[in-house]
């Protein structure tokens, strides 16, 4: 194993046991990925962050969806897959079951551009992917029809979804999603939640594209 790979498996394990600091994970539910080569490394199924190691990260080959390893990958690895081929540009997925953004993907609830903050995203909603059974394809293209035009979705009677260029990027947005998802529960409770209109959301999306970007990163 080359150092570059084992890093990533490393930065990998410590992303998703990040998730559990964070408090957006719960038990094994989550899961996180690194596009890697030709294919991906993501958390294996069963065994707890705490315990993992880095051979216990799963390789995932994008054009078969062979699985390489000793382990078996997360049951949502179609998920990952999926993400990937939509998304060239992304180069880490997570996914977890937060309680917020949960809660709102249970009622079928979008988020729509109540707080400038939704267009992290990469829009002015974040979306609420159909539902379809854990663990299938059917989910895992319904997850990657909302992942065209944005970076982050809701799962319809499941959880959240976010990608990044890179990991720290893909778990940021799947927190600030929890914490937009909360933001918004508790707006709604002060009555009708009030929208920004589309030409500023527009513009802050747009602004978004170059946000926090130091000068030598280009991309
Ligand atoms: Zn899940």
């Amino acid at each position: 194993m080359q150092d570059s790979e084992l890093e990533l498996r490393r930065a990998v394990i410590e992303t998703a046991r990040e998730m559990n600091r964070r408090g957006i994970n719960v038990n094994k539910s989550g899961n996180v990925s690194a596009r890697f080569g030709a294919g991906f490394l993501i958390t294996p199924t069963g065994i707890p962050y705490e315990r993992l190691e880095p051979a216990d990260v799963v390789y995932v080959d994008l054009e078969t969806g062979a699985a390489h390893g000793p382990r078996l990958p997360s049951s949502e690895w179609e998920m990952h897959a999926e993400a990937y081929r939509t998304r060239p540009d992304a180069g880490a997925v997570a996914h977890c079951h937060s309680c917020f953004a949960t809660a709102l993907a249970c009622q079928n609830m979008p988020i729509p551009a109540f707080h400038y903050m939704v267009a992290a995203a990469g829009g002015d909603s974040i979306e609420v992917a159909p539902y379809e059974t854990f663990g299938t394809r059917a989910l895992a293209l319904a997850a990657a029809r909302a992942l065209e035009k944005r970076n982050a979705c809701l799962l319809e009677h499941h959880g959240s979804l976010a990608l990044g260029a890179t990991l720290d990027k893909a778990l940021a947005l799947l927190v600030e999603v929890e914490n937009l998802a909360r933001q918004y529960v508790t707006v709604r409770s002060l009555g009708e939640p009030r929208i920004i209109p589309a030409d500023e959301m527009a513009r802050v999306v747009e602004k978004f594209r170059t946000y926090g970007r130091q000068p030598e990163e280009k991309k």
